[in-house]
């Protein structure tokens, strides 16, 4: 996969900056499809599962898992695990198989040595970093086989439940006027209200 690629192109426009760990996300979303002989998720019939949490090194994984695997923010098939770790599980609903994705020590290593991170860590916004320092690390993730990048788990049954149904209906708030989805309605003083204005005094 060379960076003429079309799903790198639409990653980096959904990511917005040139980074290693965006393309990272790609190739092990890709490495899990690939696994599980399944294309990307049109609709819900993959769950993707990430072990990254928020606010440390390499969180841009997660865009690229999500542009390469289709399991989305806006669909809601991805979650976070949060356990700080660049593994990925994927899991199809439509044949009961998932399979785990591991970010080998020695692909995240060469990141972290490099002078790229160096910025990062002086606080430099990955955007105003010299394409000459990050361009080879793309590269090097772009074009490495997947087995050298990653440790690709054997596939395993994995039973999901069948998850909540789609919830159409919505109320308009009495107090503030917005739309909410009915679930999330609140009684207060007999009106009708959104979670926000339940909980003002
Ligand atoms: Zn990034
Ligand atoms: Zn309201």
């Amino acid at each position: 996969m060379d960076t003429n690629n079309e799903l790198y192109k639409a990653g980096l426009l959904l990511h917005g900056h040139k980074c290693p760990a965006m393309p990272m996300g790609l190739r092990a979303g890709g490495a899990a499809l690939e696994a599980l002989g399944v294309p990307r998720a049109m609709d819900g019939q993959l769950v993707s599962m990430v072990e990254i949490d928020s606010d440390h090194c390499a969180t841009c994984y997660a865009d690229g898992i999500q542009m390469a695997t289709g399991c989305t923010f806006g669909k809601g098939n991805i979650q976070k695990l949060g356990y700080g770790k660049f593994a990925l599980t994927v899991v199809d609903r439509k044949t009961g198989r998932s399979v785990r994705v591991v970010t080998r020590p020695e692909t995240i290593k060469r990141s972290q040595e490099s002078e790229f991170i160096q910025c990062r860590k002086k606080g430099v916004p990955a955007s105003q970093i010299d394409a000459a320092l990050v361009d080879p690390l793309v590269d090097f993730i772009m074009n490495t086989p997947t087995n050298d990048l990653f440790v690709v788990e054997p596939v395993k049954e994995t039973k999901l439940g069948p998850g909540r149904p789609h919830d159409f209906n919505t109320i308009i708030c009495s107090e503030c006027g917005e739309v909410a989805v009915e679930r999330y309605a609140r009684v207060k003083n007999g009106k009708i209200v959104c979670m926000p204005c339940a909980e003002k005094a």
